[in-house]
């Protein structure tokens, strides 16, 4: 396996088998072994040209307004630079066949010795910047798009509870949203506000916001989002929980757009409803 092909997943503990990436021109017949380790102090820094095929990676381009493949220069190859015997810093732009650009790095990690043949490495570390012209998230959500943005731009980031913050927000929202539309009441006849789950349960109840195949335990995902952001879950738990969650949150975004009877609280976040059925 190329090590480019190992750039284009998620950083993972294992380490895996790639071929061997770097041949280093002046010691083609150098061999490391544990008796010149003291050449290691001479490698840190230097920059070296990685044999590893072409990185690939997904994104939502913001100019051709679809998912696109961004992928790094075939010709120029990837570069990096020793950072010790174990460790590679890898820099690598990634760009999109309009010219939008993305900046994304890596710190591989080697199990022994990067210099040996077909080493097992693994991605330690992992970063991406992205700009206004390439998101993680299409833009079909409306004002809610952002939010979904920062949720996984923080889950990519480690910070679990951070992006388990903007689902719940999304979430909320998206429930708020439409009981202002149906003039359901936020508020009580004594003026305090209600909770979170009275209005969920109403609207719900009314319009049937959350999908089917969930829906009994409508309370349950958002006391499961609650929970975590309260700080009663780990943050091992926000990051483990956080692809269900998402999904689960974006599955009612996707059935309140199905709805004709809910389109004015879609339509208030600017919120695409072409594709609403009127059947
Ligand atoms: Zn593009």
């Amino acid at each position: 396996m190329d090590l480019s092909k190992l750039l284009r997943k998620p950083p993972a503990e294992d380490y895996q088998q790639v071929d061997t990436f770097w041949f280093p021109e002046e010691r083609e017949d150098y061999e490391y072994s544990d008796e010149n380790e003291d050449d290691t102090s001479l490698l840190i820094g230097q920059h070296i040209i990685l044999e590893a095929g072409q990185v690939s990676l997904n994104y939502y381009c913001t100019e051709c307004e679809d998912l696109r493949t961004f992928n790094s220069d075939k010709e120029q190859g990837l570069r990096g630079i020793i950072v010790n015997k174990q460790v590679i810093s890898i820099d690598c732009i990634l760009q999109c066949n309009c010219g939008s650009v993305v900046h994304t790095w890596y710190l591989v990690e080697a199990e022994e010795d990067i210099r040996y043949q077909s080493p097992k490495v693994r991605i330690l570390h992992f970063r991406e910047k992205l700009t206004e012209r390439v998101k993680l998230q299409s833009e079909k959500y409306g004002e809610f798009s952002e939010w979904l943005e920062k949720a996984n731009r923080a889950h990519r980031d480690g910070l679990g509870s951070g992006a388990i913050i903007y689902l719940r927000k999304v979430y909320e929202s998206i429930t708020y949203s439409i009981a202002n539309a149906n003039n359901i009441p936020l508020y009580r006849g004594n003026g305090s506000r209600r909770s979170f789950s009275d209005i969920l349960k109403e609207v719900d109840e009314q319009h049937s916001i959350i999908p089917v195949s969930f829906s009994a335990n409508r309370y349950k995902l958002f006391s499961q989002l609650s929970e975590i952001i309260h700080g009663d879950g780990s943050e091992e738990d926000a990051l483990e929980y956080f692809g269900a969650l998402y999904t689960l949150v974006t599955s009612v975004l996707d059935n309140v757009t199905q709805k004709e009877e809910l389109k004015s609280a879609a339509q208030k976040f600017n919120w695409s409803t072409n594709n609403v059925s009127t059947n």
